[in-house]
C-alpha cells in the first residue's frame, strides 16, 4: 500500500511505501503545542518507506528532545516526521498531512496524564497516564 501526503502549501510531498504501525493519540503537552491541537495522532514507519518526493530542502528539523528531531516544512510549518538518533530506522509520523485513507486507526490515547483541559475524549479506546 501507498500512502501519499502534502504539507499545507503543497511544497513538500511525500509518499510512504509500507506498514503504517503503532497508531496511537498522544495527548503530550510537546504534541499538543507542535500540532496546536488536542492531540497528536501518530503511527511508526519504516525509514526506508519513506519517500519525500518533492520539497525535501524545505523540511527542517528541530531538535525538540536531545537526539528527537522533528521534520517540518520550513514555509507553512506543517508537522512531517520525527527522526530518532537511537532509533534511525523508524520515523514517527503523525497522519494529519495524509491524503490517502491509512486504513488503520488509532488503538490508544497516550499521555493522558497531560490533556488539555479543554478537550474530553469520547471514544472507548485504553487510556494511558504516560507512555504504556
Ligand atoms: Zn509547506
Ligand atoms: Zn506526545
Amino acid at each position: 500500500m501507498i500512502h501519499k501526503g502534502r504539507c499545507l502549501c503543497g511544497r513538500v510531498a511525500y509518499e510512504i511505501h509500507g506498514e503504517l504501525t503503532d497508531v496511537l493519540n498522544c495527548h503530550c503537552s510537546m504534541c499538543r503545542k507542535l500540532h496546536a491541537s488536542a492531540f497528536r495522532t501518530r503511527a511508526k514507519v519504516a525509514t526506508s518507506a519513506w519517500k519525500t518526493v518533492r520539497g525535501e530542502g524545505f523540511i527542517k528539523f528541530y531538535e525538540s528532545s536531545p537526539g528527537e528531531h522533528k521534520g517540518f516544512c520550513s514555509e507553512c510549518g506543517s508537522s512531517l516526521f520525527t527522526r530518532f538518533d537511537q532509533q534511525p530506522e523508524v520515523l514517527g509520523f503523525p497522519l494529519g498531512t495524509l491524503d490517502t485513507d491509512p486504513g488503520v486507526k488509532p488503538t490508544r490515547h497516550v499521555f493522558v496524564g497531560s490533556k488539555a483541559p479543554w478537550y474530553d475524549i469520547a471514544d472507548d479506546l485504553p487510556q494511558y497516564e504516560d507512555m504504556d
